[in-house]
């Protein structure tokens, strides 16, 4: 019999009357006759709430007793829903994430998924049984409990997928769908029927919310076709898959942003062999995502370096650099009303005169462009935040995105 994997993220599991529609749900999807493995994430809010109260205690907790906090959410959910389908008449099995067999290594609150250890699972679906696994966890080397990072569950759902050889993953959201952009801002965003996996790898990050970017990763390496959809209606939502032929390469397929982007910006560094290296070098042992880098002409054997961080990253950088900066005896600005607006698409490799458009269309909205960064399927140009959702809306007009 096939295998289907579903998600179901936290919304959809929200409150109790909404565990037992998903319970209908993965009942229906076994009664058409597949093996169904289901994951679910936390109830609603509930991994924040148990966030808080963690704050309330500490201000720096340990790493290794809050995944063992947080990885209770995602029980909770998975136990009522086993309850759930028993009601129905049905037989499931909730499980952690310990005992579905993901191993996992011990970078505890953002650990790597290393394994899935199949027996178990395999064993309690040939006894006919729906099998509900715990999202955003698993088990380290020593036998502790590790979590995910956050929005895990779909990471989960895709390695058990590969892992079992699953025909397909469904993602069940409340949102029915990728779109050409955020629908809240820009009210004619439409939904994307199909996106490959580099353009949703791109996607994730630079802003697009709706799968997490390490579950992309794991989907493409293993090529396990996933289908974002909505839990509750019964439409096709967005199917993520190999580029292929029969798929329409739109030269632009949608634009993305975000809005909490900090600029530092080192002045005149000493422009010899060796100086970036130092510098990324620290950011990088302070744990620190470098995002956009620009170095600008050197003049009288000194050079500007600019780049940007994540604003939730801001603290360590300015350590960081305070030390760097002192090194070189240099002085550093930061500006930390930032934001970034991304296009992207399989078709403009291909396609001359992209950049340039998107250019364009921010100058004539009066935009000003910070920085810009480009691979072979996306151009991201770091603006002010405030200008950001008036950039999404031009980009996403100019080049025709809307319905
Ligand atoms: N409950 C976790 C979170 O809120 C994991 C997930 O929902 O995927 O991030
Ligand atoms: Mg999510």
């Amino acid at each position: 019999m096939p295998i289907i994997v579903q998600k179901y993220g936290g919304t959809s599991v929200g409150d109790t009357e909404r565990i037992k529609n998903v319970a209908e749900r993965i009942v229906a999807a076994q009664d058409a006759g597949d093996q169904v493995v289901a994951v679910v994430s936390a109830m609603g809010d509930s991994t924040d709430a148990l966030l808080k109260m963690a704050q309330e205690i500490s201000d720096d907790p340990p790493e290794r007793e809050l995944d063992m906090l947080l990885s209770t959410g995602e029980r909770v959910s998975v136990a009522l829903l086993a309850m759930a389908i028993d009601e129905l008449g049905h037989s499931a099995i909730s499980l952690s994430g310990n005992q579905a067999g993901i191993q996992t290594n011990t970078v505890h609150t953002k650990a790597r998924i290393t394994g899935v250890e199949t027996g178990r699972l395999i064993e309690e679906l040939e006894s006919g049984k729906i099998v509900l696994v715990a999202g955003f966890q698993g088990v380290s080397p020593e036998e502790d409990v590790t979590t995910l990072g956050r929005g895990g569950s779909d990471t989960t759902a895709v390695a058990l997928a590969a892992a079992l050889g699953a025909k397909e993953c469904e993602i069940y959201t409340d949102v029915d769908g990728v779109y050409t952009a955020d629908p809240g801002i820009v009210p004619g965003a439409r939904r994307l029927a199909a996106a490959s996996y580099g353009e949703m790898l791109e996607m994730a990050a630079t802003g697009a919310e709706v799968l997490m970017l390490r579950s992309v990763e794991y989907a493409q390496k293993y090529g396990v076709p996933l289908h974002v959809r909505s839990s509750f209606t019964g439409d096709p939502g967005t199917w993520v898959r190999e580029e292929d032929e029969k798929m329409e390469k739109a030269v632009v397929s949608a634009v993305t942003h975000t809005n909490d982007e900090s600029k530092l910006t080192l002045l005149r560094v000493p422009d010899r062999p060796g100086v970036a290296a130092t510098v990324f070098g620290a950011l990088a042992k302070a744990d620190v995502n470098v995002d956009t880098i620009i170095q600008n002409v050197s003049e009288q054997g000194t050079t500007d370096i600019s780049f940007t961080v994540n604003q939730s990253d801001l603290p360590e950088v300015q350590k960081a650099l305070q030390v760097i900066a002192g090194d070189l005896g240099v002085a550093f600005l930061i500006d930390d009303d930032m934001g970034k607006v991304s296009i992207v698409g399989a078709g403009m490799k291909s396609y001359p005169g992209v950049a340039a458009k998107m250019f364009r269309t921010l100058a004539d909205a009066g935009i000003n462009i910070e920085m810009i960064s480009t691979s072979s399927i996306k151009i991201s140009c770091v603006i002010k935040r405030a200008k950001v959702e008036e950039a999404v809306r031009a980009l996403h007009k100019a080049f025709n995105l809307g319905t």
